[in-house]
């Protein structure tokens, strides 16, 4: 029998989509070895005409101003708005979108990004298939999720699951499972010492600062704040695809003990040889800080849409929001004097990690293409 193909719709605007898809591709494999074909495919860069194509590097200028998020993030957010848009590009999108299917036979299609979902609605019209939308948003989820079409949204916490009975899913359409995290996070993670020691780190504890996948946000403002503020740790910098802050960040007049870093595909062996994780409020990090049992510090968030993922960490007490380098360092001292505090949020961490989620969530898509 020919095998069921699963075709996953994702883009590089940041790095969330790519990781997500790839974990539960990597679930796939590790729960049913060489059942499926899979393919990954990023629509707007290989399939959405001028000027869309170019989304990931819009994103990736526009995550240097976050500020500029919130008007069109909260304009567009709500059921008849994105119904609107969505009526009004798709004599755009259509023929992309009839290529994309045409060129990618599927069995079972999953999104996982908010933007391709009604676009593909519309075009599977006279021919639908199977169709599961994963959300990687954790809390204050877009409309644009939430398509009454998909056969089944997977969702990464309650908040989520409310916001889609809120734009009319039917409460059965709607699973809480978590936010798929890669396979490494749950097994064959080498010895912390000893990779530590491999990467020439010291046994000081390690401060480690992520801004997504594109380095978005001050996270040289941050460093260079940590490096004059006297603490007694290292610190560890993932720059991700932001080449200029990487330079940046070299060019800091270190006093500490530092190790800078470009893009990572090593993400679970940092995280789990690191003792606190500086991050902008993306989902994907702040999930794998928790399945790492990190204390968190969220320096920076997307307006709009990551300001649900702040409440979380701060009203669960996995973390602290510290918007100003100089709260950063607070933080940082205050951990540093009264270490239960950050042994505490790290406690909480860990108590609020899904690290199955992905291979739950193959287990589901399984189902789903039979
Ligand atoms: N990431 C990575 N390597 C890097 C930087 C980031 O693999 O050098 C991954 C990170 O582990 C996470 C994703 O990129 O899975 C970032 O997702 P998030 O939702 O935190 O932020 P986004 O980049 O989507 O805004």
């Amino acid at each position: 029998m020919p095998r069921k193909r699963m075709l996953f719709l994702f883009s590089d605007t940041g790095g969330g989509h790519r990781s997500a898809t790839q974990a539960i591709i990597e679930a796939l494999d590790h729960e049913f070895p060489g059942r499926y074909d899979t393919k990954m495919v990023d629509f707007f860069r290989q399939y959405y005409p001028a000027p869309l194509k170019y989304a990931p590097e819009i994103y990736q200028k526009m995550s240097k101003m976050p500020a500029s998020w919130a008007l069109p993030y909260d304009m567009l957010d709500g059921e008849h708005r994105t119904s609107a848009v969505n009526k009004l590009a798709y004599p755009v999108l259509r023929s992309a979108m009839k290529r994309l299917l045409e060129e990618n036979p599927a069995d079972l299609i999953v999104s996982v990004h908010p933007l391709v979902n009604t676009t593909l609605v519309f075009a599977m019209r006279d021919n639908p298939l199977p169709f599961v939308t994963v959300v990687t948003d954790m809390v204050t989820t877009h409309a644009f999720w939430y398509d009454r079409h998909a056969d089944l949204i997977i969702v990464p916490t309650e908040a989520a699951r409310q916001r889609g009975i809120h734009f009319g899913i039917p409460a059965g359409n709607l699973k809480v499972i978590g936010l798929p995290a890669a396979e490494k996070f749950l097994t064959g993670m080498p010895d912390r010492n000893e990779w530590r020691k491999k990467m020439g780190w010291s046994d000081k504890p390690a401060v480690l600062l992520v801004g997504g996948g594109d380095g978005m946000g001050p996270l040289a403002k941050v460093s260079q704040a940590i490096n004059e503020a006297g603490l007694d740790v290292q610190v560890v910098v993932i720059a991700g695809r932001n080449e200029e802050l990487k330079a940046q960040l070299e060019a800091i007049d270190w006093q500490l003990e530092h190790h800078i870093y470009g893009f990572t595909t090593e993400m679970p062996q940092f995280m789990h040889a690191s003792d606190v994780l500086v991050t902008k409020a993306g989902p994907g990090t702040i999930c794998e800080g928790f399945i790492s049992g990190l204390p968190l510090i969220l320096y920076s968030r997307l307006p709009g849409q990551e300001d649900g993922n702040v409440d979380y960490v701060v009203q669960t007490g996995a973390g602290v929001w510290a918007p100003k380098p100089r709260d950063v360092v607070t933080t940082l001292k205050r951990w540093e004097e009264r270490p239960e505090l950050r042994e505490h949020a790290a406690r909480v961490s860990k108590s609020l990690a899904r690290p199955h989620a992905a291979r739950d969530i193959a287990h589901v898509l399984a189902e789903q293409v039979g």
